[in-house]
């Protein structure tokens, strides 16, 4: 079986199918945490790439369980896995719900976000490949990512290596140190990183909230065990 990665989830999944599977991850990240099992990296080549690499080791089954704005790779599982006649499972934690309190501003994407920010300082936690929608953006950025971002970047940016997971305390504490007055996030789910979600809550500040891709023409699970449920049944057999 081949495991699409690059999610704590992906990673949850392969120590629970010991010896059944190949964890693919893209090779973003230069120091990744590495699912347990056998891992390959790097892109396939596309559709085709896909096609060939899934026959060429006798794959019988996917589950895509990238992240949710990885919608490239989730297209090409679908096409690939079509061409291949093998079953695919989308795993796809299920995105952030507003609460009481919350001021948040749904988007349909990064660009629409960049536009009229509702704030002055920006706390920007969307990853370092889309720091870049805002390089043109004339406000103060406190940019959080795993890897340094690549130019061009805002003129105004101090830029925080780090991954999750973060704390509300954390969050609260970062988010007034630099007098941040707006958040911008995709909405990634999972509890990794919702914590800053809850702070700009308790600090009462505006959220700019990116709208996921449209969901794929796949069967989908929203967790883990359920993924390994649809294995042990013999990777969607009914
Ligand atoms: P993407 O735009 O959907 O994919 C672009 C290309 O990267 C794909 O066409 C594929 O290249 C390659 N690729 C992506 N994921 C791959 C994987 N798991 N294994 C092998 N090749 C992969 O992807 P992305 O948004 O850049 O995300 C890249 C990876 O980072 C994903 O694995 C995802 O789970 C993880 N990630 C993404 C985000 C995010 O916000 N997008 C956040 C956290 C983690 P080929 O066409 O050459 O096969």
């Amino acid at each position: 079986m081949l495991i699409l990665g690059g999610t704590g989830e992906a990673r949850r999944l392969a120590g629970l199918l010991p010896g059944e599977v190949v964890s693919s991850l893209a090779g973003r990240v230069s120091d990744p945490r590495l699912p347990s099992g056998e891992v390959r990296v790097g892109g396939f080549g596309g559709v085709s790439g896909l096609v060939e690499w899934l026959r060429a080791n006798g794959i019988t089954a996917v589950v895509d369980a990238t992240h949710p704005f990885a919608a490239g790779i989730t297209a090409n599982a679908v096409a690939a896995t079509a061409v291949v006649g093998v079953p695919l499972l989308v795993l796809r934690r299920p995105g952030w719900e507003q609460g009481p309190g919350d001021d948040w501003r749904w988007v349909d994407s990064l660009e629409e976000a960049a536009v009229d920010l509702p704030g002055e300082r920006v706390f920007l936690t969307t990853g370092r490949q889309d720091i870049r929608v805002f390089a043109g953006v004339d406000r103060f950025f406190l940019a959080r990512s795993v890897e340094p971002p690549e130019p061009p970047v805002p003129q105004r940016i101090r830029v925080l290596l780090e991954r999750g997971p973060f704390t509300v305390d954390g969050e609260v504490a970062l988010m007034r140190e630099h007098a941040i007055d707006v958040l911008v996030t995709k909405d990634s789910g999972g509890e990794q990183t919702s914590a800053k979600l809850v702070a700009a809550r308790i600090l009462g500040i505006p959220v700019v909230v990116v709208r996921r891709p449209p969901a794929p023409a796949a069967p989908t699970v929203e967790t883990v065990d359920a993924a390994v449920e649809w294995v042990r049944r013999g990777s969607a057999g009914g």
